[in-house]
């Protein structure tokens, strides 16, 4: 928990969020400011700083958020028309939140290559 990261502030319930999902150690809630019709961030409710460490110091827990946005694309019924999940890492993916967390989007045509 870090009293500075609004990511742990959403877990501890002192910041607002729409839960979608939550498990012992995931939360799911929708993304403020959506891209997507269904734009979830699935989060580990431990503080890791981005997907690389989080995979480095806490395998198993890095699988646990893999599960959580599959049971996302259930419960928004968007897994047999697909979806795309995002870890943005550092400056060059303009990563602004370090605690990491999964983009889950869906329900429309994804672009590709991202911009
Ligand atoms: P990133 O650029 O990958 O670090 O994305 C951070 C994401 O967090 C952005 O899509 C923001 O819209 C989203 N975000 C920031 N604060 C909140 C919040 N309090 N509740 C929900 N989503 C948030
Ligand atoms: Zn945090």
């Amino acid at each position: 928990m870090s009293a500075d990261c609004v990511f742990c502030r959403i877990v501890t319930g002192t910041v607002p969020a729409t839960i979608v999902h939550e498990t012992g150690s995931v939360l799911a809630f929708r993304d403020l400011n959506p891209q997507a019709p269904t734009h979830v961030l699935v989060i580990p409710k431990e503080h890791h700083p981005d997907v690389g460490s989080m995979a480095r110091t806490a395998p198993t827990l890095a699988g646990e958020v893999l599960t959580a946005a599959d049971e996302v694309a259930t419960i928004d019924g968007v897994r047999d028309s697909g979806y795309r999940l995002v870890f943005n890492t550092g400056r060059d993916a303009n990563q602004t939140v370090f605690h990491v967390h999964c983009h889950m989007l869906g329900a429309r045509t994804m672009t590709w290559p991202p911009g």
